[in-house]
């Protein structure tokens, strides 16, 4: 059994330690000490150097105690959305939820939070487990890049557990692939109301080419977004630049490369359309696109070994949990790219990246519980593989 009032109560304090990506130091030192004072061996890497951030990734070592057991990954991120700073928790019942000014951060927090009860509760039940690699993670929030900078040659994992979505009840081992954009449209300045005819406005283009551009859900496996426009100077100035910034998403490569290409095509084709002629010089407007692997897909089949060390652990407690499809990217994507076979397991956290963000406590705790489970089953199957 886990020890729910103290789960709680950790969870309550992480939330308190303001944490925006890249100020993830308080944290970071926080569960540093914690782990420390668990017997871990814990090390700062330097991720946070590489991101321009304050810290980098916590990664905690804990010895286990069956001889020669293969070691397994757990994961959570430490850092949260904004706006996440000076939370104050509210408590009602099983329900904690902010004062509406902030979000909770139970979005990552209650991940940290569960890794951390298990482990303590394995050493003082004295439950015979592998060697566990804990890996807290900075920057997941702005484009996963704690765990792109994870140095794996330094871990010795190959399967872990990553806590980052809500349900408990449903084990992530799907995401997509995703794309992110930025274009630029470029038209010519002039007088809007002395020389309109020598200048070629930025904002039409922008504007006629998102009129035709698919957007939202393209199909089942691929979404597609324009989420952040910017242009233009004054009133009597024709606009001569437009930044758009979007996304695209997709289970599918080849459906997510023509996704992208569409949504170049269609600004490229409203720029074919216009070019002025002034003082004998021909402008014609263009489209610069920067388009950037945000993250690769993960699929990892039902058959692997992660996969059935949770299902048979839920089995085992009675429990039903169903994999599922992600739409979302989260660090578990980044860690299968790089050789360790993970799933992304739910704790409770709901309407995140809200300033309405909650959690229920019992979700949390049957994530916890579920966990506990399958570091005690994953131990019997390294004995009985001996
Ligand atoms: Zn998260």
């Amino acid at each position: 059994m886990i020890n729910q009032e103290r789960i709680k109560n950790l969870l309550l304090e992480l939330v308190q330690i303001d944490s925006h990506s890249r100020k993830e130091r308080d944290v970071a030192e926080f569960i540093k000490r914690y782990c420390e004072g668990m017997g871990g061996q814990v090390e700062i890497d330097d991720a946070g150097e590489k991101v321009g951030g304050n810290t980098g990734n916590v990664i905690a070592r804990f010895p286990g105690t069956i001889p020669d057991a293969p070691p397994i990954m757990m994961s959570a991120h430490m850092d949260t959305v904004v706006p996440g700073e000076g939370v104050r928790p509210i408590v009602e019942g099983d329900i904690i939820r902010t004062d509406g000014t902030t979000v909770l951060g139970g979005d990552d927090k209650s991940g940290c939070a569960v890794i951390v009860e298990v482990i303590k509760c394995l050493q003082e039940q004295n439950i015979p487990h592998a060697p566990i690699e804990a890996i807290f993670s900075i920057c997941e929030e702005v484009g996963l890049l704690g765990a792109k900078n994870v140095d794996v040659s330094k871990l010795k994992s190959k399967h872990g557990i990553v806590f980052d979505s809500d349900d408990p009840g449903f084990l992530f081992t799907k995401g997509p692939s995703s794309n992110h954009m930025e274009f630029r449209v470029h038209g010519l300045e002039s007088h809007a109301g002395v020389a309109p005819e020598e200048g070629i406005s930025a904002i039409k283009i922008a504007g006629e080419g998102l009129a035709v551009m698919n957007l939202g859900r393209i199909d089942q496996e691929t979404t597609a977004n324009i989420g952040q426009i910017e242009g233009g100077m004054a009133t009597n100035i024709i606009p001569n630049l437009v930044v758009l910034k979007g996304e695209a998403r997709s289970h599918n490569e080849q459906k997510l490369e023509a996704q992208t290409q569409h949504m170049l095509k269609c600004l490229q084709d409203a720029a074919r359309r216009y070019q002025v002629t002034a003082n004998g010089k021909t402008t014609k407007a263009t489209i610069e696109a920067n388009i950037q692997r945000d993250y690769s897909s993960m699929d990892v089949p039902d058959s692997s070994y992660v996969v059935q060390l949770v299902l048979q652990a839920a089995k085992r407690m009675g429990l039903d949990v169903k994999t599922m499809a992600s739409g979302g990217g989260c660090d578990a994507n980044v860690f299968n790219r790089k050789g360790i076979e993970c799933a992304n397991l739910g704790t409770g956290m709901r309407a995140i990246h809200t300033v309405k963000e909650w959690l229920d406590v019992k979700d949390m705790y049957a994530s916890a519980e579920m966990t506990l489970e399958i570091m005690k089953l994953n131990g019997e199957l390294a004995v009985s593989s001996r």
